[in-house]
């Protein structure tokens, strides 16, 4: 195994990529926004791109519902598995368990897939102990709840990994967190403990409408809410001037950065405005904060926007150059994606077929971001 440096240094170590076959062909169902393949789009891009070296690709275990039960509780998972057996839920079980409902539908792999994304988390979480990096696309689900499905979330992956940072023995850990919505079940999580700091940038006015500026939990929590149409330019100034001092000075032992994918313009569930640049620039700024790196995926409901972005992390931990232009083989995988039901799909833009970049969405940075940031900075002590 490649030596790590010792303190908080760059990592050297080689990333690992955590994926599983289970996402293929996997939906929530013909009209649920998870209805687009996304895991499995990354890791054909990445294969077709030649950036996803066997050596580099782990499996990820299903979690049995022991390890589950280190932060949800017993009767929920229980009622989980017992509706994917069933294919269905009784209106007990609906209403206390929050299955079966639009959100949280009960579809064909309704234990088995989130059970795999909370094996890939904790799987994460082993790995990690001696340090590294790691890039789990399948992990993100920020929602999940002890007791109860929450927002597309059926448990709660991020909580699991870094529960198991924390019996590797790893103890501060910066938590991250740029998907369009606020992360109430990991926060909900971590409210109060001392070495965590959970920062969260979501769009404001937008479910599950926890989050506010003022909002701490405790003391471990700073969110950020954003107005609509929050820009690439926007977001380097929260980045620079609120994200990494914070990070830098709280010294993780670990980072865990949750980059969904719905905060890109393309995305149909929230009305920010920016490209996928943004996010590389977080995930290749934060790599160097702390000997461990766990990026996560979460949001993300445009199947182009999303394998776009998520394969463009890969290549930001690995150091890879992004072409300007798929080769062929990558080509096709874009080309072979379909999203019926949305407009956008109909006739998509021929660069969601032949690019991973997006052109930056530069803009002005406007005065109530500058002054949600100012209140931040003042009270966080950096100003
Ligand atoms: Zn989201």
């Amino acid at each position: 195994m490649p030596l790590v440096k010792r303190g908080r240094k760059a990592v050297e170590q080689v990333p690992s990529f955590i994926g599983s076959e289970i996402y293929r062909g996997s939906s929530y169902g013909a009209w649920h926004p998870l209805r687009v393949p996304r895991v499995s789009t990354v890791m054909d891009l990445c294969r077709a791109l030649g950036w996803l070296d066997r050596s580099q690709y782990l499996t990820s275990p299903r979690a049995r519902p022991a390890a589950l039960t280190h932060w949800h509780e017993p009767e929920y998972i229980s009622a989980l598995q017992r509706a994917e057996v069933r294919q269905a839920v009784s209106d007990a079980e609906r209403d206390r368990f929050g299955l079966g409902t639009h959100s949280n539908p009960v579809y064909a792999e309704v234990f088995r897939r989130p059970a795999t994304a909370a094996g890939g988390s904790l799987l994460a979480g082993e790995l990690l102990a001696r340090g590294g990096v790691v890039h789990h696309p399948a992990g993100g689900t920020h929602h999940g709840l002890p007791g109860r499905a929450n927002g597309f979330c059926y448990l709660n992956d991020p909580v699991l990994g870094m529960l198991s940072l924390r019996r590797a023995g790893v103890r501060r850990i910066a938590y991250v967190d740029i998907d369009a919505h606020h992360p109430d079940g990991v926060e909900l999580a971590f409210a109060a403990d001392p070495d965590v700091l959970m920062i969260s940038v979501h769009e404001e006015r937008r479910w599950p409408f926890t989050g506010a500026l003022d909002a701490r939990a405790g003391g471990s929590a700073v969110n950020l809410p954003v107005p609509a149409g929050f820009n690439d330019t926007e977001m380097a100034l929260v980045r620079e001037t609120l994200i990494l001092p914070l990070v830098e000075r709280f010294r993780a032992d670990a980072i865990v950065l949750q980059c969904g994918a719905d905060a890109v313009e393309e995305d149909p569930l929230s009305h920010l405005a920016l490209s996928n640049n943004a996010h590389w620039a977080v995930v290749a700024a934060l790599r160097s904060l702390a000997p461990r790196y766990l990026v996560l995926g979460g949001g993300g409901y445009n199947p182009w926007s999303v394998g776009r972005l998520w394969s463009g992390v890969w290549a930001v931990l690995n150091g890879l150059e992004i072409p300007d232009r798929l080769p062929p083989t990558a080509e096709v995988v874009m080309r072979n994606l379909r999203w019926d039901g949305n407009r956008r799909g109909k006739s998509p833009p021929e660069h969601w077929f032949t690019t991973l970049r997006d052109t930056p969405r530069d803009g002005a940075i406007r005065d109530d971001v500058r002054a949600r940031l100012a209140v931040l900075r003042h009270r966080e002590g950096l100003s």
